[in-house]
């Protein structure tokens, strides 16, 4: 078949190197000047940052797994870290996940966290139903201590609205949802460990996260075309036209926002249900600084708090590949979510450096590179009339003919190993209508 795939993210270069193989012609329309999309990373001289701020290679899924170590030149290519993330608390570092880490806070705020879990551990035995709101989740599933202390203010902060107004259904499997002895012993001091799956992680040892892109185009056996923005889909008698341009099939990776006005048979109800799904943004800083001695070995780290500044994590972003920044050199990637509002001048760049100061992150007198890039999508709003709009763009997509997947494409809260497991079940559904000859619909579990 000749299939067209819009938007060249993992997503789209990672289904079409999967379709080249069985021999199909594949055409990879890319609105960029490159490919990658949110995995994309960019150079200043010798430093290298993520765009989208710090990406990790990590995966339940083993066979996902190793087709993206392969992508990046298995562990020749790839640096292996044991995970080491923390939430600055107050003046502390306490282990992440906070549940894990509560021993390591004041006397006063464990007994709180603690008295906390036990009342709401106590309410679900009895009964207590669900939240259908994340606000109440949190005090339902983690207690009022727990809550306080890290998770209304953090979640806050990421999500920027009242955490009312989300939904809670979206959790599941998100935020750590640690055992109560777990809590009582880490709240005793003894050690426990949470989020397992993601003990170790890799990292391209050159190219930043890009690298794994990079490897799933070269040598792909398709066709990618950058700088092209579709802004034409339209069916015909045989088949499909994209920019004028006939193909037997079309798969989107495009966020829907942005590609819906491109389809010229949607439906004015879909339509507008797409304009709804409006994005979480996210501006990330990447900092470059000078050292006088090595970075502490952590991988990324919580700011909870808003007298730490903007910034929601940060990621020592140079302890993940030794050539990210040059030699006595360390580098850190700031992330600040906003709603569409935030315009990252100078003034407010150095703003969040000298929160960060202040937070004991960094010195900002040894800062020699400061920039930001605004990423237009990053996070799903999950607001309560998310999931029944979502629901019924997907199903005019898969009952149409088009395919419709990747994390905005399909609006997933998926990472990059999700993105290539779906590819992978794009993939074997592809092949079902090239062997029958017959278009199904998309069923996605
Ligand atoms: C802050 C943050 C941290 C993350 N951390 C991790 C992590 O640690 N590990 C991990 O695996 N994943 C992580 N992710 C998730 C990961 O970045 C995404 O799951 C993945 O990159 C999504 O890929 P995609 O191809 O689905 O979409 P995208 O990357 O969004 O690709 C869509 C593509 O469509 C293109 N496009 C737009 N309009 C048009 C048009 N009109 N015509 C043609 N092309 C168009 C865009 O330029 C883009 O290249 C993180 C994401 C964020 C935001």
């Amino acid at each position: 078949m000749k299939i067209a795939i819009l938007g060249g993210g993992i997503s789209g270069v990672a289904l079409a190197r999967m379709l080249a193989a069985d021999g199909h012609s594949v055409t990879v329309l890319e609105k960029s000047e490159r490919a990658g999309g949110l995995c994309k990373s960019r150079r200043y001289g010798e430093f290298t940052f993520d765009e989208a701020g710090g990406h990790i290679l990590f995966s339940k899924d083993k066979k996902v797994l190793d087709w993206q170590l392969e992508r990046c030149g298995g562990e020749a290519g790839t640096v292996r870290t044991v995970r080491n993330t923390k939430i600055r608390w107050r003046d502390r570092w306490v282990p992440y996940p906070f549940e894990n880490g509560v021993g390591h806070l004041t006397k006063e705020a464990i007994v709180d966290c603690l008295a906390g879990y036990i009342e709401a551990f106590a309410d679900r035995r009895a009964g207590v139903p669900c939240p259908s709101n994340f606000g109440d989740w949190i005090q339902w599933r983690m207690g009022a201590g727990f809550g306080r202390h890290f998770m209304v203010p953090y979640n806050e902060k990421i999500w920027k609205c009242d955490l009312r107004t989300m939904a809670s259904d979206w959790v599941a499997g998100r935020v750590p949802e640690a055992p109560i002895e777990d809590i009582v012993k880490s709240a005793v001091g003894l050690d426990t460990q949470g989020y397992a799956h993601q003990s170790v992680f890799w990292f391209p040892r050159h190219g930043g996260f890009e690298a794994m892109v990079v490897g799933t185009v070269r040598n792909g056996g398709f066709k990618l075309q950058c700088g092209i923005a579709v802004d034409r889909v339209e069916r015909s008698a045989a088949g499909y036209r994209v920019n004028g341009e006939a193909f037997d099939l079309v798969v989107n990776t495009v966020p829907l926002p942005q590609i819906e006005a491109a389809f010229t048979d949607i439906p004015a109800d879909i339509r507008h249900e797409i304009q709804a799904l409006r994005p979480i943004s996210l501006i990330n800083l990447m900092i470059g600084v000078k050292l006088d001695e090595p970075l502490p070995p952590l991988s990324w780290i919580y700011l909870p708090f808003p007298e730490q500044g903007p910034t929601n994590r940060v990621t020592y972003f140079s302890n993940y590949s030794p050539h990210n920044a040059p030699a006595g050199h360390g580098s850190f990637l700031a992330e600040v979510t906003h709603r569409g509002e935030l315009h990252p001048d100078r003034a407010w760049q150095q703003d969040v450096v000298k929160a960060l100061g202040s937070a004991g992150i960094l010195h900002p007198e040894h800062v020699v590179l400061l920039e930001a890039c605004n990423n237009e999508f990053a996070y799903i709003d999950q607001n309560h009339a998310f999931q029944g709009r979502i629901t019924r763009v997907r199903k005019w997509f898969d009952d149409s003919g088009y395919i419709t997947f990747g994390r905005f494409g399909r609006y997933e809260y998926h990472n990059s190993d999700q993105c290539v497991a779906r590819a992978m079940q794009v993939h074997s559904h592809i092949q079902t209508i090239a062997n029958s000859g017959q278009q199904t619909p998309l069923r996605l579990a």
